[in-house]
């Protein structure tokens, strides 16, 4: 029988307060959006503290190592808290919840709900239900056939002051990376209407946000809703990268419609999808950053092949190079997994030259692990810990060269710069900002105090290069933006501020 304690009968009568931990991609940091959203409008509000929470929401990503263990002992600490007070709704989101379903019910009896990506708005149903039948529920189905996609919901814009906010333009993948298992996790893809996507842009300008990335787990290879997709491979299955691009239209539709946008960025492209049509985007549309994130994932086309990537390092660059001749100084990151199964050091010194032949400003680099449910796990994973423990610190040394390059390269520009945040004021009067140029680097700022440099976008010039980041003098008269108000921070959990580095989409 469940007991009632006393601080549950206390908080009845209150506002019913959420606390959601996200773990994992931006994907899910994204989807944690939704589900704030979603409780938001149910009259819930945020808290940071588990003791005051009425229901916790634990967001997880089953792309990370050991995703799946993690969660468990995570929910393992968070037993004595549900002991304590049986009227706690603990719930598990995210692709561990998609991919485990009714058994991690079973497994951890605590768990309240477990919810798939697509069953977010589903949520405060749920929650009634664990409170009225005092019985858990598993809501993990695929919405394929009348896809929905939340609104970013401009009030949490607002209400955080957000410079930069997410839009979902489709979800799913119809790849079939071996490494990978977001097709199982999120299922096929399904697209949103331009009508959609770009209301909610419009919406979130209005609200004060400046810079927009459009998600999808292939972003660019977008379509209408009910459109053929574009016939993108020759008769070899392999890229033509010609063709349409019904993406790179939806960004100039974006552009048109919502001119007070000042950044549109998107992640994660796949190289497949790289048209010439997108890359003369990036040339004609000055909301388009100069720099696109592009994972590679390995510099060898045996490994390409075996990872199912369906393309080849030819492509990859060829590719690179028209959209490092679309701008100047255009730049690309990329992700890399190293160690992949069958992988010999004379793969692995293709991807050390992959980097320098195409000069990569920075770079998310992974040791390859087996991952549950996931094709390659037919492989046999024959390179060793200290092989791959070996390649991966080679790889970062590389990365780090050739990020190192393209800093100092900029050093004597002119860039402009999106302020994002205060980065600290020192005792000598001086605000120190911190933004994003329109690549991507980070750029440092200084600024008289007093005023409230957040969201603005300034031109500066770069006077220094640090390992990671710039210093940028900024350029004319500050005078017009409003002094910084003193606000109460809102605190948001550290694990959702982060920006966090594991995206295994495209
Ligand atoms: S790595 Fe990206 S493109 Fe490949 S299956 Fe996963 S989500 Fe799809």
């Amino acid at each position: 029988m469940l007991v009632a304690h006393p601080s549950d009968k206390v908080r009845a009568s209150v506002m019913k307060r959420y606390l959601v931990q996200t773990h994992g991609c931006q994907m899910n940091v994204h989807d944690s959006r939704r589900i704030e959203e979603v409780l938001a409008k149910q009259g819930y509000e945020r808290t940071d503290d588990s003791q005051l929470a009425d229901l916790i929401v634990v967001n997880t990503c089953s792309v990370r190592e050991k995703a799946e263990h993690k969660l468990l002992s995570l929910l393992g600490t968070m037993k004595p808290l549900k002991e304590e007070r049986p009227g706690l709704v603990l719930a598990v989101a995210g692709c561990v919840a998609q991919q485990e379903g009714a058994k991690l019910l079973s497994r951890v009896p605590h768990v309240d709900i477990v919810l798939g990506p697509d069953n977010i708005a589903e949520l405060p149903g749920l929650v009634a239900h664990v409170e009225q039948q005092k019985s858990p529920i598993a809501r993990t189905v695929f919405d394929v056939h009348d896809p929905r996609f939340l609104d970013a919901g401009a009030e949490l814009s607002l209400r955080d002051r957000e410079v930069s906010s997410f839009v979902t333009v489709m979800k799913g993948c119809n790849e079939r990376c071996t490494f990978c298992i977001v097709p199982t996790t999120r299922g096929p893809e399904r697209y949103r209407s331009a009508r959609e996507v770009i209301d909610e842009i419009r919406a979130l300008a209005r609200g004060g946000v400046k810079e927009i990335t459009l998600l999808g787990q292939t972003v660019n290879s977008w379509h209408a809703p009910g459109e053929d997709a574009p016939d993108l491979d020759d008769e070899h299955g392999n890229p033509k990268n010609m063709g349409e691009s019904k993406f790179a239209q939806l960004l100039r539709d974006i552009a048109r419609e919502v001119p007070e946008l000042a950044r549109l960025r998107y992640t994660s492209p796949h190289p497949r999808h790289v048209t010439d049509a997108l890359v003369r985007a990036h040339a004609e549309l000055d909301v388009l950053p100069a720099h696109v994130h592009l994972p590679v994932q390995s510099g060898s086309n045996r490994v390409l092949k075996r990872m199912l990537r369906r393309y080849t390092r030819e492509h990859y660059v060829a590719r690179a190079r028209a959209l490092q001749a679309s701008r100047p100084r255009f730049t690309l990151s990329t992700d890399f997994i190293v160690g992949f199964p069958g992988e010999t050091e004379a793969d692995f010194e293709e991807t050390l030259s992959l980097v320098h032949e195409v000069g990569f400003s920075a770079a998310f680099c992974f040791k390859y692990s087996p991952r549950p449910h996931t094709p390659a796990l037919k492989l046999e994973d024959d390179v060793t810990e200290a092989q791959k423990d070996d390649r991966l610190a080679r790889l970062f040394a590389a990365v780090e060269v050739t990020q190192r390059k393209n800093l100092e390269s900029l050093v004597g520009t002119r860039t402009t710069v999106l302020i994002e945040d205060l980065g600290r004021e020192g005792d000598d009067g001086i605000a120190r900002w911190k933004g994003r140029s329109e690549r991507h680097e980070i750029v440092h700022v200084e600024a008289p105090p007093g005023l409230d440099l957040r969201g603005a976008v300034l031109t500066a010039s770069i006077e220094r290069a640090n390992a990671h980041s710039l210093m940028g003098r900024v350029e004319g008269d500050l005078s017009h933006l409003p002094p910084r108000a003193v606000t109460v921070p809102v605190m948001i959990p550290s694990d959702q501020r982060r920006r966090l580095p594991v995206t295994k989409s495209a």
